[in-house]
């Protein structure tokens, strides 16, 4: 997977991608992340990238001409037309399955505005997809670029040890995870669940998965409706919500 990204602030993701899971994927090939400063594209003698809004009001608007002429260079060294997705609180509300998709994608850019945001001449121009990373807004895209950089690149086969440790995680299967416990066997009192130590593992998969059913119905219960529930399932959350005000044990 190769991502270019367009920045006025490269040297905020090489701190955070030069460590780590991800600094190990890239050192091994399986991703490439390029980090293209937008102010060397522009033809202004101070490098200038950012001007005042036209109608007023407060604050800069960033210029199309320097990030089309970045993006141009993209395209130009890459040979073909690449999928452009610009960060912003005005677009789609990144969530896992929008990880999933943009995981299988060989090659992306992501664009980072700043100040005001960036003339809409050069979004129309370029951009296929806005992507948001919550309902606030931020000073730049970069801190959700790298949210986008490291949710999609871990899924990449390789970059993770096995495909089973993000396929077992919150959110993939539309649940939340089951709660991890790990030595000592007890803590301030408080001891890990007998079932873990039995060494019985149809018994601790039967187990997790109801707990992520619980989990879920606790913290996230808005997502049980779209999640992929067997029969089994619902037949434990229907067990479970039926008990749940009076039993503090939970149902077989
Ligand atoms: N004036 C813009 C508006 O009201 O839509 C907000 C501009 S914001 C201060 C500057 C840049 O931060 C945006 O161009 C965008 O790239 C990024 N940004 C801000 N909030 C974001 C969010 N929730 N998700 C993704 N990017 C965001």
């Amino acid at each position: 997977m190769k991502i270019d990204v367009l920045t006025l602030f490269p040297e905020m993701f090489e701190a955070v991608f030069g460590v780590s899971v991800l600094k190990n994927a890239v050192d091994n090939n399986l991703l490439e992340l390029k980090y293209i400063n937008i102010r060397d594209y522009s033809d202004d003698k101070h490098k200038r990238v950012d001007d005042y809004p036209y109608g007023s009001g407060g604050g800069m608007v960033m210029q199309p001409a320097p990030i089309y002429n970045a993006y141009k260079n993209i395209e130009k060294e890459c040979g073909h037309r690449p999928y452009v997705i610009y960060m912003s609180p005005q677009g789609k509300l990144f969530d896992q399955s929008k990880a999933i998709e943009l995981s299988k994608r060989d090659h992306m850019v992501l664009l980072c505005g700043h100040y005001e945001g960036i003339d809409q001449r050069i979004l129309d121009e370029i951009v296929d997809e806005e992507i948001s990373m919550g309902d606030y807004v931020l000073t730049g895209g970069e801190i959700a670029a790298m949210a986008v950089i490291d949710a999609c690149a871990r899924m990449v086969p390789g970059v993770l040890d096995s495909e089973e440790t993000f396929t077992h995680e919150s959110l993939f299967e539309g649940l939340l995870e089951y709660p991890q416990y790990t030595r000592p066997p007890e803590f301030l009192g408080r001891e890990v669940p007998e079932i873990l130590l039995s060494g019985h593992h149809a018994n601790i998969e039967r187990w997790r998965r109801q707990q992520a059913l619980i989990v879920t119905e606790k913290k996230r219960p808005d997502l049980l409706a779209n999640a992929n529930l067997s029969e089994e399932d619902i037949a434990f959350l229907k067990k479970y919500l039926q008990c749940k005000e009076n039993c503090d044990i939970i149902p077989d």
